[in-house]
């Protein structure tokens, strides 16, 4: 079996959708679908929540309407014929109508899931009905069923596995399955989500779960490339990237993927395909565990940093110094990025802000704290991209911009530097013409 994933832009109209029917069409083995809700209805359906939350009613029904209006939208482009479009819109109402008694609750902490995970149960139920119109018959899977995931970090794949093994034996065998992404059962099976750009990641619990031989993920990019497009000329598609590469871009800022995606597919070494819907004869990147070629590979940049220098005179040959740090992150449950450490300084860099103040009120106790807010980490990634013979030139760019730190030989495969958020895209363009345009790759 495959799981194939479309996200938002490829199930955002009623063209690009029929060219996710063709790519399915194409396609012989027995498949999952995963689909996202169609683009740009999660943050509508965020707003509804938010204007739940904060009691300003005012733009409510505007929104609820606008929501409305654009599935069935969709409904009248895909099902030209009147009375089949009839009867989905039926169908349509009435979900709606559940959508509309679950925002008429009083609005507590867990609403918010019920009400964003809807768009996606939206565009899969009309979705599941159009390519049962066209012929292609199949079973629609409610993932509620089975995504049970007490931790979003570290998902228990034999749980889901024998979730979705009985959810399949209960419902009507079929070689064309199609399902939600995005939404999850925490432990006290209430809804939750996979957090924002999530449904990449259900495509690869569920590939997991089920053992698949592969994982196709369609977006609007043909795949990976070894810069920013948003931000630098002439960059490129990568063919291949191993695992850890791919999750470091990934982590790093790489829009193409949700970051954990990698992880659950990794240890069962099935291969995800990147693909373009749009452009779906071309190649994309697969992600595997083969080493195709070492070296340097690709750049992504991840903003909202902030770094954190501690100096003391107390560090000097002390022992122990460091522990006390991390402890102060590990107690606030702060995920440290990057760490370079002197003789009495140490400076590490930190993406959730949330528990700043409170980290940095006990910090105060270790030494003198400076905090400097709006930096971007830049990763340089390939596999043994230490020893590649041009990786010195990323040096160059010390000459040409001030970098806050450096971060070199922790893991073979990345390099990191850290500066300032606005001299990010400057950065990637010197590094780009700095470490790829002057060396030809033929091979990636
Ligand atoms: N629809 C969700 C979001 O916009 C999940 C996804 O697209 O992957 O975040
Ligand atoms: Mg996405």
């Amino acid at each position: 079996m495959k799981v194939l994933k479309f996200g938002g832009t490829s199930v955002g109209s009623a063209e690009s959708i029929r060219n996710v029917k063709a790519i399915i069409e194409s396609q012989n083995e027995r498949k999952i679908v995963v689909v996202s809700a169609m683009s740009g209805v999660t943050n509508k359906l965020v707003e509804i929540s938010t204007h739940l939350q904060s009691q300003k009613g005012e733009n409510l029904p505007s929104l609820l309407q606008e929501l409305k209006e654009k599935h069935l939208k969709l409904i009248s482009e895909l099902f030209p014929d009147s009375e089949t479009q009839r009867v989905t819109n039926h169908l349509f109402e009435m979900q709606f109508a559940q959508f509309e008694e679950v925002i008429s609750q009083e609005y507590h902490e867990g609403l918010e899931a019920s009400i964003v995970t809807f768009g996606e149960t939206f565009l899969s139920f009309i979705f599941s009905r159009y390519l049962e119109n066209e012929g292609l018959s199949n079973t629609l899977l409610d993932a509620k069923d089975f995504m049970q995931i007490s931790s979003v970090e570290n998902p228990d794949i034999p749980t889901v596995e024998k979730l979705l093994q009985e959810t399949l034996k209960r419902e009507i065998s079929s070689d064309l399955y199609i399902t939600q992404g995005f939404v999850r059962l925490d432990r006290n099976r209430n809804i939750s989500t996979l957090n924002r750009g999530g449904s990449d990641y259900s495509a690869t619990i569920i590939a997991a779960a089920i053992n698949a031989s592969e994982v196709q993920i369609w977006t609007d990019i043909d795949g990976f490339h070894n810069n920013d497009p948003r931000f630098v000329e002439n960059t490129s598609p990568l063919l291949n990237l191993t695992f850890e590469e791919a999750a470091e871009l990934a982590y790093f800022g790489a829009k193409i993927l949700h970051p954990q995606t990698v992880s659950p597919v990794k240890e069962r070494n099935i291969p995800i395909y990147l693909k373009n819907t749009f452009t779906p004869k071309a190649p994309g990147t697969k992600i595997s565990s083969d080493v195709k070629s070492k070296g340097l590979k690709a750049i992504s940049a991840k903003d909202g940093i902030t770094a954190i220098k501690i100096k003391s005179n107390r560090m000097l040959m002390a022992h122990g110094f460091l522990r006390k740090i991390f402890d102060v992150f590990d107690k606030h449950e702060t995920a440290i990025d990057m760490i370079t450490t002197s003789e009495i300084a140490i400076s590490l860099t930190i993406d959730d802000n949330q528990n700043l103040d409170r980290i940095l009120l006990e910090l105060d106790a270790y030494g003198e704290i400076t905090v400097d807010s709006e930096h971007s980490i830049i990763c340089v990634v390939g596999e043994d991209v230490i020893n590649d013979k041009d990786t010195f030139r990323l040096f160059e760019l010390l000459n040409e911009l001030p970098v806050r730190m450096i971060s070199y030989g922790g893991s073979s495969n990345n390099i990191s530097l850290l500066v300032d958020t606005k001299n990010k895209v400057e950065a990637l363009r010197l590094l780009n013409r700095k470490l790829f345009e002057k060396t030809v790759h033929t091979e990636n």
